[in-house]
């Protein structure tokens, strides 16, 4: 034996707890009581996984870290996240352990009883079979000879489905651990025994598909007494980091084979032979003296890595819990305080939800929405619309203005009756002017249904953002929505037809017509028609369909904008509002603002999160204070 075995194994085990600097406990508690206040299902905690293929050694590693015997065995023994929490006490003060899951917790009194608890604990998750679940098991472990950390254990990964194991097995624990791997949070411990082509690995494959440059990535390799003579040089290249390069690199840990654990050789006994192994080693021991090597400067690196990532993690953690309870808030805010319970306040209620439905409606009817709601723009798209049709009609006169004297030739041409040449009478220009405000009446009812649209829309997300709590009221509120809809779509579409009915007047105004005209007459000539031959008769009509155009599409500019908006929006909304205030005083009352039962259980949920949310944001204020 060499002079510093002469350590008893007592000392050596709490070798596992020197040098931890103070800090090192709050930080860890910090994530700890974090994770008590179950922000996890709300967001991601630092944390190190423990990942590799089956057999690899990861339990071992973990026993030999917590001095708890985990469930061993042999096919897939991890078949749920196993998070073990290890708290280091003074010496004197005894062991204890505590096994929670779903809302059950276990008090244990010994380490030897933590493995048949564990087993339960998983049968009742992932049921008796070999199946996996993805429901955690928190194991807290205090003691004076573990290290302070928190490690989350899971499943191996297998290659083969055996027995009542499920077919897809490996894809299943492959998406168990990928979740957690992925997370920026996780730092990933890769298990790989020594004994094999590291390269081979599917864990170390794994944890370089979501970590590529290895910075979140961590290697363990065990068995090194199980490392073939002559191979050792390329484990000790592998530690080195020189076969598969990590940022975080690699350590080498020997933990109890088979035959120890028949032999009931105890945890404490094992560290120290760990220790002669790598000291009596001769290929091996340059690792120890470089710190990369045993179980118990694994855990001291461990903890030193998690204290450094929780650190790291706090900004981040800060922002996503200000963002998450922002969030949350706003969620509980759209479903109210629910329903009072007494009846006279039952119908305030529908009233009061009424009449707030009624004021939003209003004010998407003046256009005040958009002012406070930034996402509703109704006003804004309908403008667009309007624009859109104006800009329709400009482009009809302006290149009517050219083409009107090359229709006004062709047409004399081609329709002339009995009259000689150059008698361009008022039939011609009264053809050539319905022809072309017959053209508009599609694009005029594209108008309507288009706003028809985007106002029927807008009406039905108010309502069901405003009565999403209320599913019958809802309910009761669409139908209006969708009858109205229809009737005033119908009477503007009547008014839309008659206006282009009685376009076909062909009429003006004595006096508005001559002082447009004019105004066409002194226009320059165009260029193209310079140095043509001027027909004088086919110009003059040419100047007054130009005259009429104008005038017509100044008048349908504002008309069909106006019965459009008339009907779709001012009558569709305040008969809306009428109906809408016909459902107050009814029998139905009650039954109208009849929660969904779905959603008393999301406010409660929302207000659980708030709450925990908030007290996540205050442990960590004060920690960052104390921390300052
Ligand atoms: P897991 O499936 O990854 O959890 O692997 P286990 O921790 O259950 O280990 C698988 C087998 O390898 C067990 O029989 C362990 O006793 C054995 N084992 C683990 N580490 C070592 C080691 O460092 N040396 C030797 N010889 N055997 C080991
Ligand atoms: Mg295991």
């Amino acid at each position: 034996m060499s002079p510093r075995n002469s350590k008893t194994v007592e000392e050596l085990a709490n070798s596992l707890n020197l040098h931890y600097e103070d800090k090192v406990r709050p930080c860890i508690d910090l994530v700890d009581s974090l994770r008590l206040l179950g922000v996890e299902k709300d967001l991601h905690l630092p944390a190190i996984a423990v990942i590799g293929d089956q057999s690899s050694g990861k339990s071992s590693v973990l026993e030999a870290l917590s001095g708890v015997a985990l469930p061993r065995g042999t096919g897939i023994v991890t078949r749920c996240p196993l998070v073990l929490k290890l708290k280091r006490v003074e010496r004197g003060v005894s062991w204890s352990g505590r096994l929670a899951y779903q809302n059950k917790v276990q008090n244990l009194l010994k380490p030897d009883d933590v493995g048949h608890a564990v087993a339960n604990a998983q049968n009742s998750l992932a049921g008796n079979g070999k199946g996996i679940s993805h429901e955690m098991i928190t194991l807290d472990i205090e003691s004076s000879k573990v290290p302070d950390l928190t490690l989350i254990d899971l499943p191996g990964i297998a290659r083969v489905a055996t027995g009542d194991q499920p077919l897809d097995i490996e894809k299943q624990i492959k998406d168990l651990i990928e979740k957690f791997i992925k997370r920026q949070e996780t730092i990933s411990l890769v298990v790989v025994p020594a004994n094999i082509d590291i390269a081979t690995t599917e864990a170390l494959k794994m944890a370089n598909k979501v970590d590529p440059f290895g910075e979140r990535t961590l290697g363990i390799l065990t068995k090194p007494d199980l490392v073939d003579k002559g191979a050792e040089e390329t484990v000790v290249s592998t530690v080195c980091n020189q076969v598969i390069p990590l940022k975080k690199g690699y350590m080498i840990v020997k933990c109890r084979g088979q035959q120890d654990i028949n032999s009931n050789l105890s945890l404490a006994k094992a560290i120290q032979n760990e220790r002669d192994f790598f000291e009596d080693n001769s290929h091996f021991k340059p690792l120890l003296e470089d710190g990369k090597a045993t179980v118990p400067l694994l855990a001291e690196r461990l903890t030193k890595e998690l204290v450094e990532h929780i650190g790291r993690s706090l900004p981040q953690l800060q922002k996503q819990i200000e963002q998450k309870l922002e969030k949350t808030a706003k969620e509980l805010r759209k479903l109210g305080d629910g329903v009072p319970l007494e009846e006279h306040e039952k119908n305030n209620f529908l009233i009061k939800k009424i009449h707030e439905f009624n004021q939003i409606l209003s004010d998407v009817m003046r256009a005040e929405e958009d002012l406070k709601n930034s996402d509703a723009k109704v006003f804004t798209k309908i403008r667009t619309e309007f624009k859109t049709w104006k800009s329709h009609l400009d482009k009809k006169s302006s290149t009517l203005e050219e083409n009107l004297r090359d229709e006004v030739e062709e047409y004399t041409k081609t329709q002339r009756g009995k009259e000689l040449p150059g008698f361009v009478n008022y039939r011609t220009f009264e053809n050539i002017v319905k022809k072309h405000v017959v053209e508009l009446e599609e694009p005029a009812t594209q108008l309507l249904t288009d706003i028809t649209d985007i106002v029927h829309t807008c009406l039905k997300d108010i309502a069901s953002d405003h009565f999403e709590a209320f599913p019958n009221l809802l309910k009761a509120a669409k139908e209006p929505i969708e009858d109205l809809r229809e009737q005033e779509y119908e009477k503007a579409k009547e008014k839309v037809k008659a206006q282009f009915k009685m376009e076909k007047i062909v009429y003006c105004q004595d006096g508005i017509y001559s002082w447009k005209l004019q105004s066409v007459k002194q226009k320059p000539e165009p260029i193209r028609f310079l140095n043509r031959p001027i027909n004088a008769d086919i110009r003059e009509m040419a100047q007054h369909l130009n005259t009429y155009f104008t005038i017509t599409s100044e008048r349908l500019a504002n008309q069909v904008p106006l019965i459009v908006q008339y009907h779709m929006l001012h009558q569709y909304i305040s008969k809306l509002q009428t109906a809408m205030m016909a459902m107050i005083g009814g029998k139905n009352a009650e039954k109208l603002i009849r929660e969904d039962s779905d959603v008393a259980r999301r406010r409660k949920l929302l207000k659980d999160r708030l709450e925990r949310l908030k007290k996540a944001r205050l442990v960590l204020a004060k920690f960052v204070q104390s921390a300052s």
